[in-house]
């Protein structure tokens, strides 16, 4: 793999015509400054020859000098923005387009709150690259055209006055360093108080219990003055920085003047050239500061550029598919699953351990276990969210691992247990699959999901706004909403992952119809949380932890009197 950082300039570089025309402005902004440098000079020396017409046209070109630097003071600064700006579109746009293809283990194994930090904190600090770029190129520059021009202007003064650069680079680099440690030191200390106020909340019962409070203030008051005394000592130090800084800095000036006033005294240089001089030394000094802040600006790009490619652009995209994949033609529905075995990247134990089973087209199948038994893992697999780590699944005889990814989702309706349903009318969110679908086929999704009744019923019908500022639903409602977006395209599968929650008998009871009706016209497989659904199915799996224990119909398996009977009889139990 490339690396980072060499991949993360490109993206800067493809902004390289309004850097270009940035750090053109700039150069021009120095060159103006150059020439301020050198008409502040003249103005002194018209002055000093009492020469009223030179002092007029000096005066009327540093207006005209200053009305130029305002075009290239505005691009210097407009383009960069530009460049950054872009760069970050960009950056923003891969990345989100990247999350979309990454696969579902991706976004379990993360947090959202990371990622979403990423987006919005890590991707304006890159941004700052653009900064670099100007300080790695335009300081350098006017530290050298500067410091040629004071040596031009007099040498021996140049070489006193720069004696002093390094030291007080020095300085400011050594006491930054200090400020810098104990910043560092300053906030170990706050994670700990933090942890400590955490662990008191947490544990507020045991403390009480024990009647320990006193014992955690004295804790908390002891790390509280620590952090204190950091805080404190950091803020001394930064409070010392600028002075001594400035100290120096005046010293450098006296100095300079002691030594200039000589000069000029002695005819080696006019007392405009002094002062040009001093305007180009404070010039120097800025941007040797700028040339300071390179490193930290540095640290600062990389460090956010290392998280977002290494947790979100690196990160492999879900390969769809094999490059002989074909087509899955229109199925029938028929599932096999052929010894599968599969265990997730991060477990060590395997969630399915050789499930084999086959369901006819139209059968309707539930799934059933404890929780953590398989289920879902199961449906996943089909989904092709996964792949097994042995075995084969087949659709219609074709192995689901050979076939174009799209052209096996589309075939298969997924009613999720948690129904996601978007801003938008309840039109919309049916066809959210199909954009364009026609409205009389989303009122027939509707009216196979039982939907349609309450639909019209709403205010406004299906063009009733639903989500967080529209109309609420219940779950049942929602729930066949999700059904009828599942059944839009009219699959010959259905997925079905039952609600946990308890729905309205009614919802309950028009769910129920829509299994019923889809018998003999789809494959229906339901993980299945209620016995009433379970009662209804043509065959029930039952799942125990990843093996495939039992199979039959509701009868068949009481009657075994087998595992399932045994989780049946403990339900009703429960309900009793
Ligand atoms: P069910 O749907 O029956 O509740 P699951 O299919 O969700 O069961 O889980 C089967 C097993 O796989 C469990 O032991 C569970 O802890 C494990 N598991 C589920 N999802 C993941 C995951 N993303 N990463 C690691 N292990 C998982």
């Amino acid at each position: 793999m490339e690396r980072i950082e060499r991949r993360f300039w490109r993206y800067v570089l493809q902004q390289w015509k309004p850097l270009v025309v940035a750090l053109l402005c700039s150069a021009g902004v120095t060159a103006i400054t150059g020439l301020t440098a050198y008409l502040l000079e003249q103005v002194i020396r018209s002055m000093d020859m009492r020469d009223s017409a030179m002092l007029n046209r000096v005066s009327l070109t540093v207006i005209g000098v200053f009305a130029l630097k305002w075009f290239f003071s505005y691009g210097q600064v407009y383009y960069l923005a530009l460049a950054g700006q872009r760069m970050m579109a960009r950056l923003r746009e891969d990345i989100f387009a990247h999350l979309q293809r990454l696969p579902l283990s991706f976004f379990q194994s993360r947090q959202i709150g990371s990622i979403q930090s990423i987006l919005t904190n890590d991707v304006p600090l890159v941004q700052n690259a653009v900064l670099l770029v100007r300080d790695v190129l335009d300081a350098p520059l006017r530290i050298v055209a500067f410091t040629a021009y004071i040596f031009y202007l007099n040498w021996r003064l140049a070489l006193l006055a720069l004696l002093f650069l390094p030291l007080i680079a020095t300085l400011i680099r050594r006491m930054g360093r200090q400020i810098h440690r104990i910043t560092h030191q300053t906030q170990g200390a706050l994670a700990e108080i933090s942890a400590l106020v955490q662990e008191t909340l947490a544990g507020v019962r045991v403390i009480k219990a024990f009647a320990t409070e006193d014992r955690q203030i004295e804790r908390f008051v002891r790390q509280n003055r620590q952090v204190l005394s950091h805080s404190l000592r950091g803020e001394r130090r930064r409070a010392r920085l600028r002075p001594t800084v400035e100290f120096i800095g005046a010293v450098s000036i006296a100095l300079v003047l002691w030594f200039g006033g000589q000069q000029v005294a002695a005819g080696h240089m006019t007392t405009g050239q002094l002062l040009s001089f001093l305007f180009l030394l404070h010039q120097i000094a800025q941007a040797a500061s700028g040339v300071g802040a390179i490193q930290f600006t540095r640290k600062q790009v990389r460090a956010a550029a290392e998280r977002i490619f290494r947790e979100v652009l690196d990160v492999e995209p879900e390969v769809y598919d094999p490059p002989n994949a074909i087509t899955l033609p229109p199925v029938q529905g028929a599932i096999q699953y052929e010894n599968v075995w599969f265990c997730y990247p991060s477990s060590e134990q395997h969630a399915l351990k050789g499930v084999s089973f086959e369901i006819q087209p139209g059968e309707v199948v539930a799934l059933v276990g404890h929780s953590g038994a398989g289920k879902s893992t199961l449906v996943d697999l089909l989904l092709r969210f996964y792949s097994p780590t042995q075995g084969r699944i087949l659709i219609d005889n074709h192995d689901i691992q050979q076939v174009r990814l799209e052209s096996l989702r589309s075939q298969i309706g997924v009613v999720p247990q948690q129904t996601v349903l978007f801003v938008g009318t309840v039109a919309e969110n049916i066809a959210y699959s199909q954009p364009n679908a026609p409205m009389e086929a989303i009122e027939q999704a509707a009216r196979q999901a039982h939907a349609h009744e309450f639909i019209e019923q709403l205010p406004n019908g299906y063009h009733t706004l639903i989500g967080d500022k529209g109309v609420r639903l219940s779950g049942g409602e929602s729930q066949r909403i999700a059904i009828a977006r599942a059944l839009l395209r009219n699959p010959r599968i259905l997925i079905l992952d039952e609600a946990t929650a308890s729905l309205d008998p009614i919802s309950e009871q028009m769910i129920r119809r829509v299994i019923e009706e889809g018998r003999g016209v789809r494959t229906t497989l339901i993980i299945a949380h209620r016995w009433s659904t379970v009662q209804i199915a043509d065959r029930i799996l039952v799942l125990h932890q990843g093996r495939l224990v039992e199979q039959g119909t509701h009868a068949e398996l009481m009657q075994k009197g087998g595992y399932y009977a045994q989780l049946y009889r403990a339900a009703q139990l429960e309900v009793l």
